[in-house]
């Protein structure tokens, strides 16, 4: 049976306290995942610091950005293990593990690095009060040792937004991956060894939230930083740990994201689009459109074409070509999404198509299957409007006005991501200022250039990360004053 090992100081380590690891397509034991406990965090966050203090600290910035070009060269040189890997943990198709979830994870680590190669800082020279002179210039250093705290939906993806980053900027972490989808983090650590980035820059403890590795990590004083995406509430928790020595937060959180589709909108387009956001990777993605506001002239087509595109995705494991849909993550995320189905039809919805589990046969009925789900018929007070249910489902409603639309969009906690579908340009530019979001696609949904500023408005999180903006978070910016 496989372990899966926390990565400590360069080496692995077992802890002989061990949890089930399991398939979401058929709900077999994958393997044993060792759990940190205080005493093993804080050996992490301890060879993360000596790492800071010893070779990594004293490392010219040119020599840092060829290991982390050598760390991505060897992701990708290893593509079919992390591959096989994120599979087998996620249960997601092979198309978008292959297209996104891997390459991506690699590409983190290049953008940053050729970023904090490239990027600048400031100087003032100023006139002192008795005439002379002086220069300021601003200086960025690492901030210290991050701890890094990740979901399950896009592991290796998500977690090298963060690493490659820290990394880049000259930091150390410890990552606490989740306890959903350990193995693409603890693979890593083999790539770290195998290119020589020095022991305890990188680091990973295995475990659970509260009381166990999540909470020991965000509590540990000697991390200087926390960086994590997940639920709101747990941010919250996040955030309490880290008032103990004012330490800076940066939070990916939840979402609640609607997609407006204008009846100008190339109808194709824009069913494709909602498609995808709606359902993709099994509704599981932050990003993703559970509200969508169609205009009334062709609100009905739209239900029926949406209803056609969820009903063509064929459910199945990774491998089998043609799969349009993989499970949940868990047997516990199942039962939550199918509990706000129940819901749903409790609050009177007219359910479009799905609404319960698909038939599988042989193994595969054992796994953590839903339908794609369509509701149509709710008032916006409703339980699955308002709250994020983190699967492949969605309500539409009808609306009759630019202002009504932007209205429906904003009414919610959440900021993160909205879509917009229209022809008209003037209109798509007003609608993108007034929708209190992080990210605005017009026209499509996920097109990500790595350089642009990321995060969510509102309960959706904390800070940007993207480009020169990961320098906000990653790095202390210091101002030098030399009186000439
Ligand atoms: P989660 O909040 O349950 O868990 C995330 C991580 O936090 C896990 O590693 C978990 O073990 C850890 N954790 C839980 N409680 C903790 C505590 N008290 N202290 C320290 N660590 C703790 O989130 P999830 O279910 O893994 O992921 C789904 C959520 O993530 C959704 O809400 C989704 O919207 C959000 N998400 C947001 C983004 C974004 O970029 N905004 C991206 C992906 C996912």
């Amino acid at each position: 049976m496989k372990q899966f090992l926390n990565f400590i100081g360069g080496e692995f380590v077992a802890t002989g306290r061990t949890f089930d690891n399991r398939a979401p397509v058929d709900d077999r034991v994958l393997g044993q995942v060792h759990e940190a406990g205080a005493a093993e965090v804080d050996a992490a966050v301890r060879a993360a610091r000596a790492a800071l203090d010893g070779e990594w600290g004293r490392m010219p910035v040119a020599r840092r950005v060829e290991l982390l070009h050598a760390v991505a060269d060897e992701i990708n040189r290893r593509f079919d293990d992390f591959l096989q890997a994120e599979m087998a943990d996620t249960g997601k198709p092979h198309a978008l593990a292959s297209h996104v979830d891997i390459p991506r994870g690699a590409a983190n680590f290049k953008v940053f690095a050729d970023m904090v190669k490239n990027v600048p800082t400031e100087s003032f020279e100023m006139t002192t009060p008795d005439g002379g002179q002086a220069l300021n210039y601003a200086l960025r250093s690492p901030v210290g040792v991050i701890g890094v705290v990740c979901p399950w939906n896009l592991p290796l993806l998500l977690m090298t937004w963060k690493v490659g980053p820290a990394l880049a900027c000259g930091n150390t972490v410890v990552v606490k991956p989740s306890e959903e989808t350990p193995a693409t983090a603890t693979l890593l650590g083999e790539v770290m060894n195998a290119v020589g980035i020095p022991p305890g820059v990188y680091n990973v403890v295995h475990g659970f939230g509260p009381g166990s590795a999540g909470e020991y990590l965000t509590r540990h004083a000697g991390v200087n930083a926390i960086t994590f995406t997940g639920e709101t509430r747990t941010g919250e928790a996040i955030m309490a740990a880290a008032a103990q020595g004012v330490r800076p937060v940066s939070f990916e959180l939840g979402g609640k994201n609607a997609g407006i589709v204008f009846a100008d909108a190339d109808f194709e387009q824009a069913v494709a689009g909602i498609t995808r956001s709606a359902f993709e990777n099994c509704g599981q993605v932050c990003l993703g459109t559970e509200r969508v506001y169609v205009e009334r002239p062709i609100f009905e087509r739209f239900v029926s074409a949406l209803k056609a595109k969820a009903e063509a995705l064929k459910p199945g494991p990774s491998e089998d070509p043609g799969v349009g849909i993989g499970p949940l993550i868990s047997r516990e995320h199942q039962q939550k999404v199918l509990g706000y189905y129940d819901k749903a039809v409790k609050d009177g919805a007219t359910v479009v198509t799905g609404g319960g589990v698909p038939k599988m046969a042989g193994a595969l009925a054992e796994g953590h299957w839903v339908q794609p789900t369509i509701w149509t018929g709710l008032p916006e007070s409703a339980a699955v409007i308002r709250e994020e249910i983190f699967g492949p489902c969605c309500h539409i409603a009808p609306f009759d006005s630019e202002d009504e639309a932007i209205a429906l969009a904003n009414a919610t906690d959440y900021g993160l991501a909205t879509t917009v579908w229209t022809r008209d340009l003037g209109r798509a530019h007003r609608v993108a200022r007034r929708v209190e979001v992080g990210i605005c696609w017009i026209n499509s949904w996920f097109l990500r250039d790595l350089r642009t500023p990321f995060g969510g408005a509102k309960a959706s999180g904390i800070g940007r990360e993207g480009g020169v903006h990961s320098l906000e978070f990653y790095t202390e910016l210091r101002n030098v004053c030399v009186k000439l």
